[in-house]
């Protein structure tokens, strides 16, 4: 039986590596794979997966609106889907797991989501609550902290290194950058004057 896969982690930890590898390994095989990106808001992004260690791959963006369900069952009338991939699976809306859901319970595809589990102030995205709620398994993608603990949490930096503790769960076109950190280091920073 089809399942649906969340792989979570905090930034920085190769989710898209992982993401990029496992379609690889179907598609040496011959066997077609979709990788879907989420676009954190509306607007769609450029489509493309790229992992901090130089690997890419074209994907197929979408927003809030798609139906994924019906996206999906298309692609795999015209050509047989092996899997489903979805890049940047924080972004999914809560409908859109259930749609992801549904292409594995009832086309019969797995669909391996890969994504953050909480934003720089501790608190879960959208999707990964729903994946977290739904998915029929979870996998931790580890990464670690300086102090050699693992790195589950992630702190906003501004452009002149201030730690942000306070705004929008994605900043939209910002100069921002992101530090992770254990849980515990995580809230020395953030508590820090
Ligand atoms: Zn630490």
């Amino acid at each position: 039986m089809a399942k649906l896969y969340f792989s979570y982690a905090t930034m920085n930890a190769g989710k898209s590596t992982l993401l990029l590898q496992a379609s690889y390994n179907y598609r040496e095989r011959g066997m077609r794979t979709v990788i879907l990106i989420a676009a954190f808001d509306d607007r769609a992004g450029t489509g493309r997966v790229s992992s901090r260690i130089g690997l890419s791959d074209e994907g197929i963006p979408f927003t809030h609106e798609d139906d994924l369900y019906a996206l999906i069952e298309r692609l795999h009338g015209e050509e047989t889907v092996a899997c489903v991939f979805v890049d940047e699976a924080q972004f999914l809306g809560e409908d859109q797991v259930w749609q992801l859901a549904r292409v594995a319970d009832r086309i019969g595809i797995p669909v391996m989501a890969y994504g953050l589990r909480t934003d720089f102030q501790g608190k879960l995205f959208p999707g990964s609550m729903a994946l977290l709620a739904i998915a029929d398994e979870l996998r931790e993608v580890r990464t670690i902290c300086h102090c050699g603990r693992k790195a589950t949490m992630v702190v906003r930096m501004d452009a002149d290194g201030n730690v942000v503790r306070e705004g929008a769960q994605v900043d939209v076109g910002g100069n921002e950058k992101y530090v992770v950190f254990c849980r515990r280091h995580w809230e020395d920073v953030m508590k820090a004057d």
